[in-house]
């Protein structure tokens, strides 16, 4: 057990059916940019939620993944918003982020890639997330497509950490299938991952790195956050309208944010990059599907093997894999259309990643990667 933490969350944080009618307190007053899902438009939460503010222009222009382009036309000369919401998944929470830090402090973004690049605070953020899911309301970290680089490329500053979340299960009862498959296993994946990170000694007498590793404070919400999601993810995909799987599962997913937040993902975010680049899969899809290969590989460390039993029932590898054949997640790389002659390049970014590779809790070698795309390519889990 790591003997020192860090948590960096939103000054405030409501969870629970009905939270989002704060939202028109919160903003009162002030100018709002309201960065909206397009799935909203149409549906009652847009009324509810952007049509009860007073002084509010509305951008919806968010691409799935987000391409970087498509963020600086959210921002009108001489129309700077005092507050941006941000309603919708992981894209339009990103990409609200994203567009408050881009009204702030001078772009490109691309100036900002990386770790603690970002200058200072940032204009403040409410985030309503929509799918549960990326845990984007609470994390200090957006992620977009460059088309000039051959992966996606994350921000990760503590200026880009919300300033209030509003996580509403009621927002995510009318996803679809696979939009809570996908982004369900991917709040899995951050809690696998957050529980499994490396562990660093930090010096407290330095700067510290936007994700820390393993710590004490993310311990018990990663826990939590598996048994949530591994209990009441398939109920959810299999029944959309179910008002407890929905809180479950929202609940798992933003303690799963509050606790990748501070620590840092690993292995399969550092391979689902390249592999979403290649095949344009959605983000959950890949890390979901990474995930029982994953859980093989960093098991050959028999600590990391003992601390999987804390999330998983039975043994974690094939209870991951049956999780995932439960709601719909594929089985193998080859079944989303990858090459096994593509692997190795695939290793090689992601060894291009060393934010995440350096979280990871076993040697992240060229060698290691490979094995496991190749197990994944070949659905071998022995
Ligand atoms: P998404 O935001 O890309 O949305 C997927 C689709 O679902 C879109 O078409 C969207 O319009 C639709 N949708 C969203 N909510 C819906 C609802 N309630 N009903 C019906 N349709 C709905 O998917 P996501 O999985 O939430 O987010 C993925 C993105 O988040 C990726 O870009 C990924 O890189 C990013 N991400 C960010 C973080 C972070 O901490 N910042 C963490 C993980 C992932």
């Amino acid at each position: 057990m790591p003997s020192a933490g860090t948590l960096r969350l939103p000054g405030r944080l409501h969870f629970g059916f009905g939270v989002r009618a704060q939202l028109p307190a919160l903003v009162a007053g002030r100018r709002v940019l309201a960065v909206v899902d397009p799935f909203l438009k149409g549906t009652p939460f847009f009324a509810e939620t952007v049509g009860a503010l007073d002084d509010v222009r509305v951008f919806d222009d968010v691409t799935p993944e987000l391409p970087v382009d498509s963020l600086e036309a959210a921002l009108v000369d001489g129309d700077t918003p005092e507050v941006i919401v941000g309603i919708g998944g992981g894209s339009a929470l990103d990409a609200a982020k994203l567009i408050a830090l881009l009204s702030t402090h001078d772009g490109p973004l691309s100036r900002y890639y990386g770790e603690n690049l970002v200058p200072g605070p940032c204009r403040p953020v409410i985030a309503l997330p929509t799918t549960a899911g990326t845990g984007s309301e609470v994390t200090p970290v957006a992620v977009v497509a460059d088309p000039a680089r051959a992966v996606k490329v994350g921000i990760s500053s503590p200026f880009l950490v919300p300033s209030v979340a509003l996580v509403d299960p009621e927002l995510t009862l009318g996803a679809p299938p696979s939009v809570t498959a996908f982004s369900g296993i991917d709040a899995l994946v951050h809690a696998v991952e957050s529980y499994t990170a490396r562990q660093f000694d930090l010096d407290w007498t330095q700067p510290v790195p936007v994700f820390t590793g393993r710590n004490a404070l993310a311990e018990s919400p990663a826990v939590q956050a598996a048994r949530q999601l591994t209990r009441w993810l398939p109920t959810a995909v299999a029944e959309p309208g179910n008002r407890r799987a929905r809180h479950e599962v929202a609940h798992g997913a933003l303690l799963a944010g509050i606790a990748f937040g501070s620590t840092g993902t690993h292995l399969c975010h550092a391979l689902q990059y390249p592999i979403g680049a290649l095949t344009g899969t959605p983000h959950g899809l890949g890390t979901g599907l990474l995930l029982p290969y994953v859980i093989r590989a960093i098991s050959q460390d028999r600590a990391i093997a003992a601390r999987l039993t804390d999330l998983f029932e039975g043994d974690p590898v094939s209870f991951a894999a049956e999780l995932n054949r439960a709601i719909g997640v594929p089985a193998t790389l080859a079944a989303i259309g990858l090459d096994a002659e593509q692997l190795p390049r695939i290793a090689e970014l992601a060894l291009a990643s060393r934010r995440l590779i350096a979280i990871a809790p076993v040697e992240p070698s060229h060698g290691l990667l490979l094995d496991i795309l190749e197990r994944a390519h070949a659905g071998d889990l022995t």
